[in-house]
């Protein structure tokens, strides 16, 4: 009797500590959050029915009993559009939703029996899931506060290439007419600030990923803020550092100085403080089919994009991220998502190919001893797999509808297992086609490795 209350006690407080889990989802524009996270949402919602959640532990075991939305605890973040999205998945024809552009969040309660020995069941327990979608762009910001507006100007001249300075001309033509000691003028500050963006924004369209600062990307509240208003000045150097701090407050220099020093003051470090502090749990979603279909360029501008972007994962002591804040964060997913647009035999070489193109930083997150795992998956799965005849051999395929409603039966090609060498792309290259959503006459959603993905996130909070 005095054994079986002690285990009481304990399943109770073990429920009171788990009861709550933060998980946050991210990834650079159009890696695939919006869709991710309606599906998450409603393969849970349809846990224990329609949904296909083999490889989620609880689901399998027939504990899973389903989830429903409630109200949000942060009425200052917007709600993630659930409902429009499913809408547009169900349309006719299906279509896939319109992407979120800031942060949003949803919670769920996730009801589950608790695992018993021998595989009895328990008692009912409830698991409340905030999930939080926020644009990778904003994490390409963290190594701003470790720069002042005059190293991150030197340094932004470094890292612009040919291509991009190219994307950039009206740009650097009107901010090289600037000297560092002029008046400053509001308006033509302004004017060159949105020709800034404009150029970032050009760039991102071209499919570079390593731009800064974020939020001129994906501004989402701030949008025409004058805390956005500034840009690297082109031509200033640290070794006239003491000169440059003697200039006068209205001179341009000092202008873009302070509101530099004011984003990082009042955006940047308040995301990470308000939100990114609170997360328990974190999925960061990379699009590495689409960066492989682009080219060589790219691929490396993403690979460079990722590795500032995991830097916010990092908590080695001595990180700029445990410097900073205290993270929580205990466990990490890293997804190459879209798979569904490779024949199934091409995933083992997708999660490869992820995991060395994150090489570098998942030594460190493994270092820092941080649980990552790296997958593959499709949030819809928009094909399906098929074998074809080839000369008398069976080879794999996809069959899908493409964005046009063509039906198509092909095969997109082989993934490489490891950074290409650039000569890939003109040897063997890569094609894939973009698919509509799939029609679906039942609930279920057609996904790959959600259940996996989940099972990692969430698994063990439901046992
Ligand atoms: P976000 O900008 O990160 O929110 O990206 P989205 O979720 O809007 O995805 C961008 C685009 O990628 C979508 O419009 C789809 O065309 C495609 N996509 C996303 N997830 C999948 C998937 O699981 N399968 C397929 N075939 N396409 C996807």
């Amino acid at each position: 009797m005095r054994r079986h209350l002690t285990q009481e006690l304990h399943n109770f407080i073990e429920r009171g500590r788990d009861r709550q889990l933060r998980l946050a989802v991210t990834g650079l524009s159009r890696a695939g959050k919006t869709a991710f996270l309606t599906s998450l949402v409603h393969q849970l919602r349809h846990a224990g029915l329609e949904a296909r959640l083999d490889l989620l532990r609880a689901a399998r075991e027939g504990r899973l009993l389903g989830a429903q939305r409630v109200a949000q605890p942060d009425l200052g973040v917007p709600r993630f559009p659930y409902d429009a999205a499913m809408a547009s998945l169900d349309g006719t024809p299906p279509h896939w939703p319109a992407p979120t552009r800031g942060i949003s969040e949803l919670r769920l309660t996730i009801k589950h029996r608790t695992r018993r020995a021998r595989g009895l069941l328990g008692d009912t327990a409830t698991l409340t899931l905030d999930l939080i979608d926020y644009p990778g762009e904003w994490l390409l910001d963290l190594p701003l506060l470790e720069h002042d507006f005059l190293s991150w100007s030197e340094a932004q001249q470094t890292t612009m290439g040919s291509e991009r300075q190219r994307l950039a001309a009206t740009w650097l033509s009107a901010a090289e007419t600037l000297a560092p000691d002029d008046e400053a003028d509001e308006g033509q500050l302004a004017e060159i600030a949105s020709h800034y963006a404009d150029a970032l924004r050009a760039s991102r369209e071209a499919g570079f990923a390593d731009l800064q600062p974020g939020r001129f990307l994906l501004p989402g509240d701030l949008e025409d803020a004058p805390v956005l208003q500034f840009f690297p000045l082109p031509g200033v150097r640290e070794a006239n550092r003491a000169e440059l701090d003697a200039l006068p407050e209205t001179s341009v220099y000092k202008t873009l100085a302070r509101r530099f020093d004011h984003y990082r003051r009042h955006v940047v470090k308040p995301f990470y403080r308000d939100h990114f502090r609170r997360f328990d749990r974190q999925i960061v979603l990379v699009d590495v089919l689409g960066a492989l279909n682009a080219g060589p360029e790219r691929f490396e501008d993403l690979s460079r994009a990722l590795s500032t972007l995991m830097r916010s994962f990092d908590y080695g002591k001595r990180s700029l991220m445990s410097r900073l804040f205290s993270p929580r964060i205990d466990r990490l997913a890293i997804a190459a998502t879209k798979a569904d647009h490779v024949t199934p035999e091409q995933h083992p070489n997708v999660v490869a190919l992820l995991e060395s193109l994150l090489a570098e930083p998942l030594k460190d997150l493994r270092y820092a001893d941080v649980p990552v795992k790296a997958l593959s998956l499709a949030a819809v799965r928009a094909t399906e797999p098929r074998e074809v005849d080839n000369d008398g051999q069976r080879r794999p395929a996809l069959r899908g509808t493409t964005l046009e409603g063509e039906d198509v039966l092909l095969f997109p090609g082989d993934v490489p297992s490891r950074l290409p060498e650039h000569d890939f792309w003109a040897r063997q290259g890569f094609d894939f086609t973009a698919f509509r959503p799939p029609h679906r006459d039942t609930p279920e959603l057609p996904h790959v490795r959600m259940d996996a993905a989940l099972d990692w996130l969430i698994g063990d909070k439901l046992k």
